[in-house]
């Protein structure tokens, strides 16, 4: 993201923290524990080995995005980067992170609690100087010059109809997309749990639509779906591993797109496409 308030510094953490859930497809328990970094970079650490959170390292973007080994990071990766936090060591106990309540929220919770601090240095942005537009059958993202950081997201989806939010500067990501659960068809978690996945799945732990009647449990926001997009594309975008000043158009994107797009702007960077200032 881009935050121009507070210059882009590099910001870790005080002190260590943990906390543990269970992963949405293996059904199994995960425990995080976050450290303080001044590297500059957020890496994952899991059974020694160490995976940065960068998009070359992305595996797999089907259901979620995977670094290496490692399932489901782009929820923990949305909220280090809502709070501007981009210089972390996460270390794992297991290879998908856990679900938690399918949002963000109880993972900046605990980054709160560990008290985020600006180092001296800072992140340059990248500032988008040309027009990218990717699409993949009926979805599309589009990247354009812009004096700050906008994501618009249209979603359409069976049983809800058209949505739309807008990300902007004076959206707070804590109270506005943090919470915004992952979400998935009644009917399709049933037929996911036959193939041994989404596990972990329950009522407590996620948005459940229904094709006919929408929302089979309480939503927390009458657009749900569509800012648990935005947090989804925050995520993967941080893989950039750089603020961007840019504005983001997304009809439907999902995570191929998403980090198709990543790929395409820090390769840019590198390119002198898109140009540092
Ligand atoms: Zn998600």
């Amino acid at each position: 993201m881009f935050q121009s308030k507070d210059g882009n510094p590099v910001k870790t953490i005080s002190k260590k923290g943990s906390l543990s859930g269970i992963g949405l497809h293996s059904g199994e328990k995960s425990s995080i524990t976050f450290s303080p970094s001044d590297s500059g970079e957020i890496n994952f650490i899991f059974k020694n080995k160490r995976i940065r959170a960068c998009v070359e390292n992305v595996t797999n973007t089907t259901r979620g995005t995977s670094l290496g080994d490692l399932q489901t990071i782009e929820h923990i990766l949305a909220a280090a980067d809502g709070l501007g936090i981009n210089s972390l060591e996460i270390g794992l106990s297991a290879k998908e992170l856990p679900n938690m309540d399918g949002s963000a929220l109880p993972f900046v919770a605990a980054l709160i609690a560990c008290k985020p601090k600006a180092l001296k240095q800072n992140k340059e942005p990248i500032i988008v100087k040309e027009r990218i537009f990717l699409e993949d059958q009926n979805a599309s993202i589009e990247i354009l010059p812009y004096e700050g950081f906008c994501i618009d997201f249209e979603t359409c989806f069976v049983g809800l109809g058209k949505q739309n939010f807008t990300f902007n500067e004076s959206t707070n990501f804590i109270t506005e997309i943090a919470p915004a659960r992952t979400f998935g068809y009644k009917e399709e978690v049933e037929e996911l749990k036959k193939h041994g996945l989404a596990k972990g799945a329950s009522l407590e732990n996620s948005l459940v639509l229904n094709k006919k009647k929408g929302y089979v449990n309480v939503a927390r926001f009458e657009e749900e779906p569509v800012r648990h997009k935005i947090l989804d594309l925050i995520g993967d975008l941080s893989l950039i591993g750089r603020p961007i000043k840019a504005k983001i158009i997304a009809k439907k994107s999902g995570h191929k797109l998403n980090i198709e797009m990543a790929k395409k702007i820090a390769a840019g960077f590198y390119d002198k496409i898109v140009l540092k200032s």
